[in-house]
């Protein structure tokens, strides 16, 4: 979820590149689990993130729903959300053992996390938020070996595309049209990016060119 913040109060004012080196080992996050509880249902999912998902588990997005996400309104628009449960809003693949139980496909903000972006006209840093990892004598990583994800730049042209489409959807959701203008803003993104299923043999980011393509025209047709 985007969000307007304060940086002075939630980061150590710099800005972070992929290249840069940044102060967030914590030990592998050996006997620790705070990051993955207690966030209630505010991990929102991106086509990425399904990608990997439904490829890592074997389950279509329709099997995995109200498994693995929740399906909830946010800023205007219909997406999933990963699913918490229980006491202490535990996410449901937080194994017995404190550990996540999809590691190797965990979604994108975990993978992050106790990172942030922050976004300018077109581009995109990251910040480091310095009051949500506790752990002492954390050390320098750098940004690129922390999110742990293969083509990093390819991977950053894709947040920026989804960002700036969500973007301007969720203007169009908001303006003049009426209800079922907006409604069909609201779900053209669940039905485009998230319900068709992905192959997982295939290219995850030549997949969303194609589907970004079907989707400006959906929305131009509205
Ligand atoms: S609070 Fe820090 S050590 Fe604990 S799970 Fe989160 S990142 Fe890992
Ligand atoms: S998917 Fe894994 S890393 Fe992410 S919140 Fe759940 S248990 Fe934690």
């Amino acid at each position: 979820m985007e969000r307007v913040m304060n940086m002075d109060a939630v980061s150590d004012g710099r800005k972070y590149g992929l290249e840069d080196m940044v102060k967030v080992g914590c030990n592998d996050c050996a006997g620790c689990w705070d990051c993955c509880q207690g966030m209630e249902d505010t991990i929102v999912l991106d086509p990425l993130d399904i990608y990997r998902m439904t490829g890592g588990l074997k389950k279509t997005f329709a099997e995995l729903l109200d498994v693995a996400f929740s399906l909830g309104m946010v800023d205007g628009l219909a997406l999933p959300r990963l699913r918490v449960d229980g006491a202490g809003d535990r996410c449901v693949f937080l194994n017995a053992q404190g550990r996540c139980s999809i590691h190797a496909f965990r979604p994108g903000i975990c993978r992050l996390f106790p990172l942030g972006r922050i976004y300018e006209e077109d581009s995109f840093w990251y910040f480091l938020q310095v009051h949500e990892c506790k752990r002492k004598n954390k050390t320098k990583v750098r940004v690129r070996k922390w999110i742990d994800t293969p083509e990093p730049r390819r991977y950053e042209s894709f947040v920026l595309a989804w960002h700036d489409f969500l973007k301007e959807t969720r203007g169009l959701a908001e303006g003049p049209g009426g209800e079922e203008k907006r409604r069909g803003y609201a779900l053209l993104l669940l039905r485009i990016f998230y319900e068709g299923p992905y192959d997982p043999e295939r290219d995850f980011y030549e997949q969303f060119a194609e589907r970004l393509s079907e989707a400006g025209e959906a929305r131009r047709a509205l």
